[in-house]
């Protein structure tokens, strides 16, 4: 099965990719983590990257496309993936065709996670993953059982992302309308676009993914 995630930053896609990777046993793809991981590895792309994330702004389509190329080769994709963070451009969408069709692959489902503005920006700067395990959090929405313990490792050191700030979440969410929401239109023109209510708590839109799946 091939899933695309799709939705602005702080939609819920990782909190969702991973019961996703849980129950459906798909590898989950996200080119903002392997971004991240190349710009603390000090690698190339990674230098190359960094400044348009800190910006806000979209890393060229040539970089991830050429990420997802070489990743999607791997032999745990073979049972299928689940893409969070990619494409977000028109131009990433039809690289992705392609690649798919070069390997005979079908593209099953795009999800679209629906939320509010004001709820996303609140939703990001409220965001830490633990340091530990990466298990991830929010100030109000989801917090540890215990105040500062990680449930599933009981690490006490959590990290923020440092392009979880007011103001480049203003820009992330001007560089999603503008380039990665015409995606919409494109997949749904494909009939593969499906929309769930983002808006909801998190074990209810993780049950409305379920539906989209479970019937494919
Ligand atoms: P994305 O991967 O789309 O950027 P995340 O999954 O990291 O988004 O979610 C962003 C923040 O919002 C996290 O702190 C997460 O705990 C919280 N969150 C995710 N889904 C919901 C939801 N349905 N309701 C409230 N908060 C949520
Ligand atoms: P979020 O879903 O919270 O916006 P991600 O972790 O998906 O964050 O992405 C973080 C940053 O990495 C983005 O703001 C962008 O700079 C870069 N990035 C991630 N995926 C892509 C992509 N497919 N195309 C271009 N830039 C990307
Ligand atoms: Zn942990």
């Amino acid at each position: 099965m091939i899933v695309i995630l799709l939705g602005p930053p702080g939609a819920g896609k990782g909190t969702q990719a991973a019961r996703i990777m849980a129950r459906y046993g798909l590898v989950h793809l996200s080119t903002g983590e392997m971004l991240r991981a190349a710009v603390a590895a000090g690698t190339e792309v990674g230098r190359k990257a960094r400044k348009f994330m800190d910006a806000g702004k979209l890393v060229t389509d040539e970089i991830v496309i050429d990420i997802i190329a070489d990743r999607i080769e791997a032999d745990d994709c073979r049972n299928g993936f689940l893409l969070d963070g990619f494409p977000r451009t028109v131009g990433q969408a039809e690289a992705l065709d392609k690649l798919l069709k070069n390997k005979n692959l079908k593209l099953d489902v795009v999800i679209e996670m629906e939320v509010d503005d004001d709820s996303l920006v609140d939703r990001i700067t409220g965001r830490h993953t633990c340091a530990v395990c990466n298990q991830s959090y929010h100030d109000t929405h989801l917090k540890p059982q215990n105040a500062g313990v990680c449930d599933s490792c009981g690490s006490t050191n959590f990290n923020r992302r440092s392009d979880d700030n007011h103001e480049t979440v203003i820009s992330r969410l001007a560089t999603y309308h503008a380039q990665t929401a015409p995606l919409l239109p494109y997949y749904s023109k494909h009939g593969v676009l499906r929309t769930v209510n983002g808006m909801a708590d998190i074990d209810d839109v993780a049950v409305q993914i379920n539906d989209v799946l479970s019937v494919l």
